[in-house]
């Protein structure tokens, strides 16, 4: 399997290269030059979480010997807290693929934990020497699990920007307390976008590439704009059709909703893949926040980033620059790089951009959009645990009032799964205001007090996190990002 730009301007490159790169050349997004079609026994059969993700990544990552190892080691060597890895469960009638059972409790680690793995593989294909130096900015949850995946792995150092202000108390605990010495936390005055925008500035920075190298380092990304972490996520949805099989929920061949709570559109991007795998997909409901930009983009075909980023209660959410949305554009509109280079220049000078009408058809076609803001997310999180007994995070609740409004605006009742994207332990002051009624500031200590209202336990990983000693400090400006990238790789 080859892979192609969005932008065009790049040569197709290997797997490997794709991984190593993170972010193409000509600043475009890496994408498979065809889907690969799944087996109907991927799509059906009672198999090992570990198996079924192989067989779906394996015709996307020629000529890695040691995947088989390679996901066993990432789904199965204990870092997830049970053999199912990702179960679908039903709680008062709705069915929930729970996706926060790795380490650091939300779905970023589907992906991350297998990273690593695909990185040290890669590396050894490229013959790439030297350092690695992996940049990623984090909206919350992709920062602690990059931490948490790279964790002294020899060759490769992981720096970590997160808005300063814009993370849930524990996310923010879990991040600044990490020990391991090739890691770096550092807060950056400004949003999600500020500091996205500010590691993109990093990549297209040839003075600080060029210095790097003669050091022996060179940049790579966690983010999903790298391959690496999209792929990973396809076997999800593959896993969650089988399950609803065995549950007799569907019959294999019947079509099935996903709804998905939506921030950069990476994993969203991943359930439309599966669907061109062929996995019976029906529709793919994108969930937004009040960044509802993509909820927008859905109904009228315009992509308008001007207006205020909001800061919300589901903070991985807060984004109005959804990057993998270009993948999508570029997919959508049978591989049109001149399209995409278009929209893109326009986005960045104008903040705005009209999709053309054969695009704008598809993507209605296989997506519908809805948003929710932080109100009915708490009426959400309420109504759902007093009268059906789960307890959603905000993310999962948004997608959940979604995904109502969907079923009564449309009267589609094709089977659904509502994608959950983090335990409510990571959103604890949220969820316990949304329960409670009573507002608070966010604190990882009232983790015990929602225990006890609720009965449900809250993970090991996130607990006692207040008493861990603080190891990363630093809050930079946007302008600092570079200082704080050139002070750690010492050039
Ligand atoms: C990252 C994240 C999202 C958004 O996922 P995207 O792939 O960025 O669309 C939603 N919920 C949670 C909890 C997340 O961590």
């Amino acid at each position: 399997m080859r892979y192609v730009s969005t932008r065009g301007g790049s040569e197709p490159v290997s797997a490997e290269r794709a991984v190593i790169n993170g972010l193409a050349p000509d600043g475009g997004l890496y994408v498979p030059e065809s889907f690969p079609e799944l087996s109907p026994g991927a799509m059906r059969d009672a198999m090992k979480y570990a198996d079924r993700a192989r067989i779906v990544m394996a015709p996307y990552f020629q000529g890695f010997d040691g995947m088989r190892d390679a996901v066993e080691a990432a789904y199965h060597g204990g870092r997830f807290d049970g053999p199912e890895v990702a179960p679908v469960t039903v709680a008062g009638g709705a069915c929930y693929l729970e996706l926060w059972h790795g380490p650091t409790c939300a779905f970023k680690d589907m992906a991350l934990q297998v990273l690593p793995h695909l990185f040290k593989m890669s590396r050894k294909m490229t013959g790439q020497s030297g350092d690695i130096c992996i940049l990623t900015a984090t909206s919350g949850d992709t920062g602690k699990a990059a931490l948490e995946a790279f964790r002294d792995i020899p060759g490769i150092r992981v720096i970590c920007f997160y808005p300063h202000g814009g993370v849930s108390e524990t996310q923010r605990l879990q991040m600044v307390t990490q020990e391991g010495a090739n890691l770096l936390v550092s807060a950056v005055r400004g949003n999600f976008d500020d500091a996205q925008s500010g590691v993109k500035k990093l990549f297209d920075d040839t003075d600080l590439k060029d210095r790097a190298a003669l050091a022996g380092v060179s940049f790579s990304s966690a983010n999903s704009i790298n391959w690496g972490r999209l792929a990973p996520q396809i076997a999800y949805y593959v896993s969650a059709y089988a399950q609803m099989c065995a549950m007799g929920k569907i019959k294999p061949g019947d079509r099935l909703n996903f709804c998905v709570p939506t921030g950069n559109f990476g994993n969203i991007l991943a359930g439309w893949i599966a669907g061109q795998m062929g996995l019976p997909l029906g529709r793919l409901i994108c969930a937004s926040n009040a960044n509802n930009v993509l909820t927008d983009l859905i109904a009228r075909g315009r992509y308008d980033r001007r207006r205020e980023l909001k800061l919300t209660i589901s903070p991985s959410m807060d984004i109005l620059l959804s990057s993998n949305w270009e993948r999508c554009l570029y997919l959508l509109s049978g591989g049109d790089s001149e399209l995409v280079n278009g929209c893109m220049s326009s986005l960045r000078e104008e903040g705005v951009y009209d999709l053309p009408d054969k695009v704008k058809g598809r993507l209605s076609e296989d997506f519908y959009g809805g948003c929710c803001g932080d109100s009915e997310t708490k009426a959400t999180i309420r109504s759902v645990f007093e009268k059906e007994g789960a307890l959603l995070d905000p993310h999962t609740a948004v997608a959940r009032a979604v995904y109502d409004g969907y079923v009564h605006r449309t009267g589609d009742d094709t089977p659904t799964v509502i994608v959950s994207t983090a335990n409510a332990y990571k959103f604890c002051g949220a969820v316990l205001e949304a329960l409670t009624g009573k507002e608070r500031p966010d604190s990882a200590e009232l983790a015990e007090e929602l225990q006890r209202l609720t009965g449900i336990s809250c993970p090991v990983a996130l607990m006692g996190l207040s008493q861990k000693p603080v190891l990363h400090e630093t809050v930079a400006e946007p302008g600092e990002m570079r200082r704080v990238v050139e002070r750690f790789i010492k050039i």
